[in-house]
Parts: C-alpha cells; structure tokens; sequence
C-alpha cells in the first residue's frame, strides 16, 4: 500500500488496528426528565472531556500539552455548549444534541478547508469522547504494555490518542486519511515516530499482522520478509547519511546537471522542499488552492500563492502545472457535462479547462502577473494533455496571457507515443509517470489491487518514458519527470539515461536522490536504462538497472 510518507524512518511490528466504535446516537431521540437536568448532564460531561484533554496534555508536556489544551478549548467553546443547550430545548437528548451540534460545528470546518478542514477528525474524536461519558460507553484504548513496539494503523488518530504514546511502544503510524498537516502527522514527527497517511486500504490489515512501514517514501507494507526489514532498514540509514553528506545541485559524477525540483502542493510545503536542497519546484499542483473552495479563488487569491512559490526560488525554475481538477479531485464548481461512469477517463485536466475558459484565463493570467517583479523562471504546463492540437490550444492560451515558457505533461499514452508532434509546439514537456501508468496499464491508480501494474518499472512504462524523453533531445527542449518514481533513487538514475534533464519529487526524497546521482556517471545511468528496457518483467528491470550502478551499494541503497 501506499499513502503520503509524513514522518521519516522505517517502522515495522505487529499492527494494532484501532477502530474507533462509538455508534451514531439514533436520530430524534429524546430524553424524559427535565430540559435543565439533560444540558446539566452535558455541562458535566464536556467539562470532563476538556479536564481530560487538558491533564493527559500535561502528562504529556510539548507540543501535545498546546494542541490538547486547544482541544480542551473546543470542547467548552461557548458557541458549541449553546448550540447543544438550544437542540436539547428543542427536545432532542444531550447524546444526539452533542452529535449534532458538533456536525454543525465540523461542517463549518470542513467549509473553511485548509488547515482547519484538516482539523475535522479532531472533532470526530472530542464527540465521540463525550458521547461515549453520556451513554457510559468506554472508549477503545491503545495496548499500554506491548511485548514489542507495534504499527498503529487507524482512519484518523486524534492528538487525545497519541499524546501519551511513548516511542518505545509504537513503532510507526498509518492511517487511512489525514493530510501531512493532520495532528497524527505533527505529533508523529515531534515524536520522531515513522508515519504515513492518507493510506487507502490501510484498515484492512488484520490485527496482528506484521507491517512494514517507509514514512519516506509512504510504502507499507503487509508480511514483509526479513529482507524486506533488514533492505528498509538499511536504506533508511543510508537516507539519514545522504541526507548529511551531499548538498549541492543535483549532477551525475561527471558532472551532467540534473536540477533535482520538488512536487508541492502549496506554499505550505516550500518550506520542506527548502530544508531538503530543492532547485526549483518541479511540480506545483495548483488544483489545491482550488480544492477546498465552493468557487474559483479570486485572482488576488491566486497572485498571492503562485507568488509566494516564485519568490522561493530566486534564479531557479518554478513549474506550475495549471488546475488539474476532475477524476479523483473534482470540483463542485467544476461539473463535468454528464454523469461519468469512469471519472479517470472523463473530462479531467485540459479537458475541463477547455470547458470553462473563464476558469483557466483567470489562472494564467494570475500566473502571468504573479511572475512580474520576481526572479524565478516560471514554466508553465498543463495536465491531461493526449494530442498535438491540445498541446498548440494551450500554449496559444499561455502565449495570450503573457506567459513565455509553456509546457505539457506526458501522462497519456498517446502523447507519449506522439511526443515528437507535441514536443514541437510547446517549449517543453514533463513526464508524469503515476498517470502515464494507470493509462498505459488500463489500472485506476487508486486501486490497491492493481498495484503490481501501477509499477513504474513495467518495460511497458519504461519505453514510453524512453520515447519522449527522445523526442524531448531530439528537438532540443528540456523534459522533466516529475511523477513519484522519480523518489526512487535507482529509477531517478534511469530516468536520466533516459533522458530526462530534470527530476521532480516529494522533497524528502530529495537527499537520497542527489547522492544516487553523484556517485554514477551519464555513461552508467544510461547503461541502467538499457539494461531495465532490456527486461520483460519489473522485478528484472530494477534487478538489471541495479547491477549497472553499482555506487547505489556505497551508499547503502
Ligand atoms: C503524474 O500523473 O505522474 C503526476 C505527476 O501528476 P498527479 O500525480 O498530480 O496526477
Ligand atoms: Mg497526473
């Protein structure tokens, strides 16, 4: 499985699947006694919950002790206890006002978006917390005296939940949602505990089962072998020597540069991909300023983030990718035209675009003026791109607007296998493996299942990276590759031989990345490609480019 790796490190122990089981107090249910008894009960109760909150914050001390006595806050917040004491007035029974009162307040969140619509299971786990005091339900607890350290797996922890764990119990956390802003993933890293969220799958693991888990590059994995540890362990450590030993710009060991770029997702991650030597952007995906909202973000909204991300990288090469919306991120504001059976295959990307010109001329003209006054080179690119008329449409749009480096992403097959016809209207492109794999494999990426042809060393895949790339040289513009087998250090050494001039990734990735580079030559990572397309399996692949770099065994990789 694999979610988004938010606290670094390998993990690996028996899984504790947490479920969490305080059932919907049904609806419209009342109470007998008298109004001020029931809001008296509930008085009590949620100052029970907030003394709670606040004494394990105590026990805890840190940054736990801050975000529990937030918590405490919340749960005593004057506008929720009047929202109860009104929905008792009105008949409903203080478990069911509780539950209620708290959905408003989480909607009212969850509408904000953001960092505080992150917040939300937060309140899931307060309202459950007093519900489960009203109907004298004791809540699910956490083993406080393992035999060894286990996988904490769950769909969302809550600060209340991890605040006293103690590092020597828990050897990693995964949960099935959560962003890298969610308090699992704040607290797992003051805890320097390996996490990984927003796992699809992850509650499936059976209690007990051993779980491997990268909270780098985000893999967990079910029984795995003893070499599966003793490999994870080791690149870990090797990632940790990396990350201390090599800074610098990204080049080979004969010094072929390779500007090594990060994937963001706003500027809330500039300051890790920063911290972890980015050139540039690589990637910014701008459908998350979009995501969280009822209608487009005001062009003032827009100016401000795009730069924000520009004036981060002074002299250096920002790639913002225009609104990538549809499919798995769709917009309200956004329909498609009719129903989609099959949304990965729907208007998505350009395609929408295409439909709401309004939407994409404010957005490139945002980035047009967010440019003005700042010193990095922006390139612009488009997702979703699958033939050379789609590619002209959009580089004429950029060119209307001011915008002078344009782009498209390889993330179709078809514009792979005709990269040459695209790569000639535009001033350069960027190879989205995660997409050109579900595509070129028919296999929904969001398909644990299908995860084996989700491989980003299927020869298949292989040789439609070779033929863009290709195409990219031949007609002299810059390709970059941008998908997450960029992450991989051996595959980032094959994606140069390939021929991609730049690598974009999530920036912890980035350190094990430049020092895989620097211990090889061009000749080498073009030997590892070869060998790879060679292959007729992915294991092989990866097994074939391995033998021809061999520095990855200096570093312990
Ligand atoms: C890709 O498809 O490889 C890519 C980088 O874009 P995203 O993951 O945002 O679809
Ligand atoms: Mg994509």
């Amino acid at each position: 499985m694999r979610g988004v790796g938010v606290s670094p490190g390998i993990g690996h122990g028996p899984a504790y699947v947490l479920s969490v089981s305080v059932p919907e107090p049904p609806a419209g249910a009342t109470y007998t006694g008298e109004a001020d008894d029931e809001k008296e009960r509930v008085t009590a109760a949620l100052g029970q919950v907030a003394g709670e909150l606040e004494a394990r914050g105590n026990r805890a001390g840190g940054e736990a002790k801050e975000i529990l006595k937030a918590q405490a806050l919340i749960v005593e917040d004057p506008g929720l206890v009047v929202g109860v004491k009104s929905l008792i007035d009105r008949g409903l029974a203080a478990p069911r006002a509780v539950y209620e009162a708290f959905a408003k307040y989480r909607d009212m969140l969850a509408g904000v978006g953001g960092y505080l619509g992150e917040r939300v299971a937060d309140l899931n786990d307060l309202r459950d917390r007093v519900i489960a005091l009203l109907t004298g339900q004791a809540l699910p607890g956490l083993p406080t005296d393992p035999v060894e350290p286990y996988v904490l797996i769950a769909r969302d922890l809550a600060p209340a939940d991890t605040a006293l764990l103690h590092k020597d119990y828990v050897a990693a956390f995964v949960t099935e949602e959560g962003g890298p802003t969610s308090h699992t993933a704040i607290l797992a890293r003051s805890l320097g505990v390996p996490a990984v969220v927003a796992c699809p799958g992850a509650l499936n693991v059976p209690m007990g089962a051993r779980v491997l888990v990268d909270g780098t590059s985000g893999e967990v994995r079910q029984e795995p072998t003893d070499s599966d540890v003793a490999r994870a362990v080791s690149e870990a450590s090797a990632r940790k020597r990396a990350l201390r030993e090599t800074s610098g710009p990204g080049r080979t060991s004969d010094g072929f540069e390779v500007p090594l770029l990060a994937n963001i997702g706003g500027p809330g991650e500039l300051d890790a991909a920063l911290a972890h030597g980015a050139e540039g952007i690589g990637l910014y995906r701008t459908e998350f300023l979009f995501l969280d909202k009822d209608h487009t973000p005001s062009a003032e909204e827009q100016e401000r983030a795009y730069r924000t991300v520009l004036e981060a990288f002074p002299g250096g090469k920002v790639v913002v990718r225009t609104l990538d919306a549809g499919a798995d991120k769709p917009l309200p504001f956004l329909p498609p035209l009719a129903a989609e059976p099959n949304p990965a295959l729907g208007e998505r990307g350009l395609r929408l675009f295409r439909r709401f010109p309004d939407v994409m001329r404010s957005q490139l003209s945002a980035l047009a003026a967010a440019a003005e006054g700042t010193y990095a080179q922006l390139d612009v690119m488009a997702p979703m791109v699958a033939t050379a008329e789609e590619a002209r449409w959009f580089a004429e749009q950029c060119r209307e607007a001011g915008l002078t480096s344009r782009g498209v992403m390889i993330e179709i097959p078809a514009a792979a296998i005709r990269a040459e016809s695209l790569v000639t209207v535009v001033d350069f492109i960027s190879i989205g493996t995660n997409d050109l794999a579900q595509y070129t494999f028919a296999a929904d990426r969001t398909l644990a299942a299908l995860g084996r042809l989700q491989d980003a060393w299927q020869p298949a895949l292989l040789d439609l990276v070779a033929r863009a790339a290709t195409a990219a040289s031949d007609n002299g513009k810059p390709c970059g590759a941008c998908g997450e087998s960029a992450a991989d250090p051996v595959m980032a050494c094959v994606l140069v031989g390939l021929g991609a001039t730049t690598l974009s990734m999530s920036p912890s990735a980035l350190p094990t990345v430049r020092a895989a580079l620097a211990e090889h030559t061009l000749g080498e990572c073009e030997l590892a490609a070869q060998a790879a397309r060679a292959a007729t399996t992915p294991a092989h692949a990866r097994a074939a480019a391995r033998s021809c770099l061999l520095g990855l065994a200096r570093l312990g990789l």
